[in-house]
Formats: C-alpha cells, sequence, structure tokens
C-alpha cells in the first residue's frame, strides 16, 4: 500500500490543554506550508512539514495552535478496550466479550458471543493474541491459493498493527498485514491480501497490477471503499 511522506525517529512532545501530547513528524515533498491534523484513527497529532521547514519551526507552528489542537483532540473517539461486555465485530460482525474467570477454555466463540476464561487482569491480552492468531489463519488461507493462482511464492507472513496502511510486500517475498483486518467483513481482508499477493508480481501500482489484483479479487474497488469509510474505526479496537 503507498505510504505518503516518511516519519522521522523521533517523537517531540507538546504540552496542549496542560497535557503532553506526542507529535508525529512527517516531511512531506509536495506539501508547500506546514500544516497539523489529528490523526483519528489513534488521536495523534501529525505535524507535516515541507521539504523547506525545519522541525523548530514546525513545533513552534504547533504551539500558536494549542488552541485548536485542544479541541481536535477532545472530540476523538475513545479507545474501546477488550474488556467485559465490549462489542467487537469479527469478520465484520458485531461480537460481545463475556469474561468467563472458571472456565478454562481459553477463549471461544457461541454465536455473537467472544468467551474469555482466566484472570480479568489477562483478558486483554488473551483477546488480542486470539485475533493475532485468527487473523493469521484468515490471511494465510487467503494469500496461499492466491499465490499458487499466480505462480508467486510467499516467503514469509507477519502480523503487526501499523498505523499508516493495512498490508505491505517487499521483493524478498515478505508480506506484511494489520492483525485488525480480521475484524473487517471478509471481502476486505481478501482484498488486501489479493494486494499485497498481486505485488508478488508487480511490485508497483501499474494498471498490470490493478489487473492482477482484479483476477483475484474481482470486489477490490468496494473493499477499498469500505476501508476508507470504516477503516479507521478498526484502530480504536484494544
Ligand atoms: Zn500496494
Amino acid at each position: 500500500m503507498p505510504r505518503d511522506g516518511e516519519t522521522s525517529g523521533l517523537t517531540p512532545t507538546l504540552l496542549i490543554g496542560g497535557r503532553p501530547v506526542d507529535i508525529r513528524i512527517r516531511r512531506h515533498g509536495r506539501a508547500s506550508r506546514i500544516s497539523l491534523r489529528i490523526d483519528l484513527r489513534d488521536g495523534a497529532v501529525v505535524l507535516v512539514l515541507p521539504p523547506d521547514a525545519d522541525e523548530r519551526q514546525g513545533l513552534a507552528f504547533a504551539r500558536t495552535k494549542a488552541d485548536w489542537l485542544s479541541a481536535r483532540l477532545a472530540a476523538v473517539p475513545a479507545r474501546i478496550p477488550f474488556a467485559d461486555g465490549t462489542v467487537l465485530p469479527l469478520a465484520g460482525e458485531p461480537h460481545t466479550l463475556r469474561h468467563t474467570p472458571l472456565a478454562r477454555r481459553g477463549v471461544w466463540v457461541e454465536g455473537g458471543t467472544v468467551f474469555v476464561s482466566g484472570q480479568a487482569e489477562h483478558m486483554p491480552r488473551r483477546v488480542s493474541d486470539w485475533l493475532k492468531q485468527r487473523a493469521r489463519e484468515a490471511i494465510c488461507a487467503e494469500a496461499l491459493p492466491m499465490a499458487a493462482a499466480l505462480d508467486a511464492k510467499v516467503a514469509r507472513i507477519a502480523l503487526g498493527d501499523p498505523r499508516s496502511r493495512w498490508g505491505s510486500c517487499n521483493s524478498r517475498g515478505h508480506l506484511g498485514f494489520s492483525w485488525r483486518l480480521v475484524l473487517a467483513p471478509p471481502p476486505v481482508l481478501r482484498y488486501v491480501v489479493a494486494h499485497e499477493v498481486a505485488h508478488l508480481r508487480q511490485l508497483n501500482h501499474s494498471p498490470a497490477f490493478w489487473r492482477l489484483v482484479g483476477t483475484l479479487m474481482p470486489e477490490a474497488q468496494q473493499a477499498r471503499e469500505w476501508l476508507k469509510c470504516h477503516g479507521g474505526a478498526l484502530h480504536r479496537y484494544g
């Protein structure tokens, strides 16, 4: 997936409305002025710098916008923790998390309920491990036949939680995916897998690449639109 700009290694902090807020800096070759936005997925402040501005100028600009940032940050939707009673989407369908401390069954699904055994303080970790495992299974089940159909070879599949993309592919055949795709409807996961698998043959976004995606996943356009509208909300969970 394309990524505009790159992030510097350092994350400066500014006091905004009396609390410290991390400022994520992005350099953008085509930006003509310093600008600020809020990443609604995680409530981070993103400072975009054009080529001729340095970090110090950018932070000075951000300080002058502290009131605006403070108001915007207050409006960012809260995170949704993996706790008893939380409703989260699983393959696009709402499921309720239920803590069942005495059951010794790990994590399991029955109908629209995800049961989680063990102590309450371990619940977030157990749910997230379980979701990652399900994501891995679902992604592998899609990626391997797709790669075979293109006569391409997947060297490795890694799962992570990147903020700015849903999948990645490199020339060594390493595919990377966000585990959060397991929350999305199956065609959306299938599209992201098709996108990255198609990169095994075409490491670009040429018309030939998009034709390959279309052969693997005819409903690619609807899935892309779903991600544009709803993808950000998946970052609120956990
Ligand atoms: Zn791509």
